[in-house]
C-alpha cells in the first residue's frame, strides 16, 4: 500500500499540515440578502414548485404574519402566530393541527428564532420545505438544528429537512426590532461565532466567516444603539448575522453553547440576553486553551489582547444587563446547572471540572468583571 493511504491524515504530518486538517461541509440554502427583497417570496414559493403556503409567527408579529399573506394571495393556505421562544412541543402539536387541515406544502417563518423553531418543528414532522425570513440575529434560519422544549428541558437535534431551504433577509423588516433586542440578538450571533472558532471541528472557511461576522456585527451593533434607524447599520448587523448563523450551521459549538441552553431550558431565562451575559465568562474561561481564537476575536473585535473584556463593556455600552442576577436567574440554582451543564457534556477546547465551572457561574451570577485569572 501507498504510505499516504496507511494510517489516518492527522497522524501522518506533522507541524501546520497537521494544523490544516479538517472536514467543510457546506449547507445548501438559497440566500436573498438586500432592502425589500420580500417582496420576491411569492416567486420563491412558486420556485419551490409550492401553492399552499402556512405562515408561522409570534403573536407580537402578527402585522408582519397579514402583510405576507397578503403578499402571498392564492399561495397562502393557513396562517398560525402562536410562535414562541425555546418551542414548546405543545405549542408545535397545535399548529400540526392548523398544518393537517389545510393542506399545506411549504411553511414561512416570519420573525426570529422563535418563530424559524416552530417552523423547523413543523418542518422535522413533516418533511415539509421552508422558506425562512428572519428580523433578529439570532441566526437560527442557516441551521440544521431544532431546539425543542418539553417539560421544562430542553433537547436539540440536527436533521437535514430542518434546515430552511429558502432565506430571505430583508432590512427594513430589522427597523422595527427594538434597540434593546438588537443588542442582546447581535450578541447571541457573536457567540455563534466565538465558538466557531475554537471548534473541535473548526476549518478554514468557517473561521474565516466567524472573523468578519464578529466585525460586522462588533461595529454595527453600537451604530444601531445610537439610532436604531440606521439602515447601513441594520444591514451590516444582518450580513454579520448571516456569517454568524452559518457559523452555528457548519461546526459544533462548546461549552457557552451548552451553558444557554441549560438556562434557557430549566430556569426559562431570555434566551439572547442569557448568551450576551454568559459569553465573555466562557471565553475568559477558554483563553488559554483557545489563545488562536482569542487573537481572531480580537482581531474582529479592534478589542486588545483581551476580547472577553471588550465583550463586558459592550454589554454596558449597550445599556444590557450584565449578570444571570438581573435575568432573573435564581440564586440556589448554580449547582444544579453545573450538574446539567456537566451531563452529556459538550466537547470544549478546556476541560470542563465542576469547581471551576461553578466558579464561572458564580461570577456570571455576580456579574463581575470577567478575566482569565479568576481562578475560574
Ligand atoms: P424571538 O424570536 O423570541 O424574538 C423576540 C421577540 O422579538 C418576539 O416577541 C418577536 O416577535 C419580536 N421580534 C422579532 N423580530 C422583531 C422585529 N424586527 N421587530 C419587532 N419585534 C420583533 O427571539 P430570538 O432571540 O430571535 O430567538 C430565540 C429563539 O431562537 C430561542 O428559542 C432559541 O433557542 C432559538 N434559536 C435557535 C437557533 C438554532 O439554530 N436552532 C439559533 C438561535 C436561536
Amino acid at each position: 500500500m501507498h504510505a499516504a493511504l496507511n494510517g489516518s491524515p492527522a497522524k501522518s504530518c506533522k507541524g501546520k499540515a497537521a494544523m490544516r486538517v479538517f472536514t467543510y461541509t457546506s449547507a445548501h440554502a438559497r440566500i436573498l440578502f438586500g432592502a425589500g427583497r420580500a417582496a420576491d417570496l411569492a416567486d420563491e414559493v412558486r420556485l419551490l414548485g409550492c401553492r399552499r403556503a402556512l405562515v408561522v409567527t409570534t403573536p407580537e408579529q402578527r402585522d408582519l404574519g397579514e402583510s405576507l399573506v397578503a403578499v402571498l394571495g392564492n399561495l397562502a393556505a393557513a396562517y398560525f402566530d402562536g410562535a414562541t421562544m425555546h418551542t414548546p412541543v405543545e405549542v408545535t402539536d397545535r399548529a400540526m393541527d392548523k398544518l393537517r387541515n389545510s393542506d399545506v406544502d411549504c411553511l414561512i417563518a416570519a420573525g426570529g428564532g422563535s418563530a424559524v423553531g416552530l417552523s423547523k418543528a413543523l418542518a422535522a414532522r413533516t418533511g415539509l420545505p421552508q422558506i425562512a425570513i428572519p428580523t433578529t440575529y439570532a441566526g437560527s434560519e442557516v441551521t440544521p438544528i431544532l431546539g425543542e422544549t418539553q417539560g421544562g428541558r430542553k433537547t436539540t437535534r440536527r436533521a437535514p429537512e430542518i434546515l430552511p431551504r429558502v432565506v430571505i433577509y430583508d432590512v427594513d423588516l430589522t427597523l422595527s426590532l427594538p434597540a434593546s433586542l438588537s443588542a442582546s440578538s447581535g450578541l447571541n450571533a457573536i457567540a455563534h461565532a466565538v465558538e466557531a472558532l475554537y471548534a473541535k471541528d473548526r476549518n478554514p472557511i468557517a473561521s474565516l466567516i466567524a472573523e468578519d461576522g464578529i466585525r460586522a456585527l462588533g461595529g454595527s451593533l453600537l451604530e444601531i444603539a445610537k439610532n436604531p434607524r440606521d439602515l447601513d447599520a441594520r444591514a451590516e448587523a444582518q450580513y454579520g448575522a448571516w456569517l454568524c448563523g452559518t457559523c452555528l450551521g457548519t461546526v459544533g459549538m462548546a461549552l457557552h453553547h451548552k451553558i444557554c441552553h441549560v438556562l434557557g431550558g430549566t430556569f426559562d431565562l431570555p434566551h439572547a440576553l442569557t448568551h450576551s451575559v454568559v459569553l465573555p465568562y466562557v471565553l475568559a474561561y477558554n483563553a488559554h486553551a483557545a489563545s488562536g481564537a482569542v487573537a481572531g476575536v480580537a482581531r474582529a473585535l479592534s478589542s486588545g489582547p483581551e476580547p472577553w473584556q471588550h465583550l463586558y463593556q459592550m454589554l454596558e455600552r449597550l445599556g444590557l444587563p450584565t449578570s444571570l442576577r438581573a435575568l432573573g436567574m435564581p440564586a440556589d440554582k448554580l449547582d444544579v446547572t453545573a450538574d446539567l451543564v456537566l451531563q452529556q457534556a459538550y466537547w470544549n477546547p478546556r476541560p470542563v471540572e465542576r469547581e471551576s465551572l461553578l466558579r464561572l457561574l458564580g461570577a456570571a451570577y455576580e456579574g463581575v468583571p470577567p478575566s482569565p485569572d479568576m481562578s475560574f
